[in-house]
């Protein structure tokens, strides 16, 4: 498995591209890929080579995904935090590639499944604890409590964020359920979903404007010389990267697609000085990067999947998505 060999011989970020199959069979696409590159023709002779640690083409599965995931669950259960995320325009596939559907699940239900399956097959005793939150304008919202999203009225105040002793992050009163199966873990999950989308009447629109975030962290009870008593993994479904400039979106929408591009890029940033391994990371300047500071650089396994449009329409949005991703290489 390339992603194995990766996380161990290499550095600990990761990202990968996932292009989304056409609507349409008989649509002409400027976007061909094989299994490390994505190539753009940008004019019959003109092209542009982009590569990645995988590419997942149109037509591959959830299975193909998850089986480069994998590692990553272990390297959780083996004392490491972990973040993945899904990066990209709106409609390319993020939540597809997160959540997926009751056919053909995807990371999310298939990481829980294999922490359990992994924590049962262990010689040590586990404790497994899940939150659920999102970023919307610079806020946290805990997204497992009901009352945190109305659809009208004032924005509830931000959870806090803090760094204890130890320089762990934590969030002040956020609702962290202790679970004792997947069942338990996927209920609360729907949950979490539905509470997102009661906050606006559109809500596919309304995901594609903030950050869902879900944290999973195992607690080992009885290994004292682990490297940490308590790990987590982040499974980041993070809002649509197409530029509000283009969008044409005004008054709220504009802020809201503002504060979106605002936090990817803090997001890049933080990437890409872990890759250059550059003294000084820029975790502060944004929300999303200080949730994620202990779980994003250090020792810490980061996957980025980006996700982009084979469509002619999206070229735009689809050179600006594999820019970013060249930034986090
Ligand atoms: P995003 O979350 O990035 O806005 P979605 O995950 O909602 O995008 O995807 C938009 C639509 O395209 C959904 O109906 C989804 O099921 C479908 N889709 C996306 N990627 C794939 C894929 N790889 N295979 C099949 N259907 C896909
Ligand atoms: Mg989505």
């Amino acid at each position: 498995q390339i992603l194995n060999e990766f996380l161990d011989l290499k550095g600990n970020i990761r990202v990968f591209c996932r292009v989304r199959p056409l609507d349409s069979k008989n649509l002409r696409a400027p976007v061909v890929s094989d299994t490390r590159n994505v190539i753009i023709k940008l004019t019959e002779t003109k092209k542009k080579i982009y590569n990645f640690d995988r590419v997942f083409q149109p037509d591959s599965s959830q299975d193909d995904v998850f089986l480069e995931i994998e590692p990553v669950i272990k390297s959780v259960i083996d004392g490491y935090n972990a973040c993945i995320f899904a990066y990209g325009q709106t409609g390319t596939g993020k939540t597809f590639t997160m959540e997926g559907t009751p056919e053909s699940p995807g990371i999310v239900p298939r990481a829980i499944k294999g922490l359990f399956k992994r924590v049962e097959e262990s010689n040590h005793m586990f404790v497994i604890n899940f939150s659920m939150l999102e970023i919307y304008m610079g806020n946290l919202r805990d997204l497992l409590l009901s009352q945190a999203t109305k659809p009208i009225g004032p924005i509830p105040p931000s959870l806090l964020i803090h760094t204890d002793a130890k320089g762990e992050i934590d969030i002040d009163n956020l609702v962290t359920k202790k679970v004792n199966d997947f069942n338990e873990v996927m209920k609360l999950y729907k949950l979490g979903c539905k509470t997102r989308a009661t906050a606006s009447t559109d809500s596919n629109s309304a995901s594609s404007r903030s950050h869902c975030m879900i944290r999973v962290s195992i607690t080992c009870l009885d290994a004292p010389e682990r490297r940490r008593e308590t790990n987590k993994i982040w499974l980041v479904d993070l809002g649509g990267s197409e530029r509000v400039l283009k969008t044409k979106a005004v008054g709220r929408r504009f802020d809201e697609g503002k504060a979106i591009n605002l936090s990817l890029s803090a997001l890049g940033d933080v990437i890409s000085s872990l890759q250059h391994k550059n003294g000084h990371i820029p975790y502060r300047n944004s929300k999303l990067t200080q949730v994620l500071k202990d779980s994003l650089g250090q020792d810490s396994k980061t996957l980025m999947l980006v996700h982009i449009s084979p469509k002619e329409d999206d070229l735009c949005e689809t050179m600006c998505s594999l820019n970013f991703a060249t930034r986090a290489k």
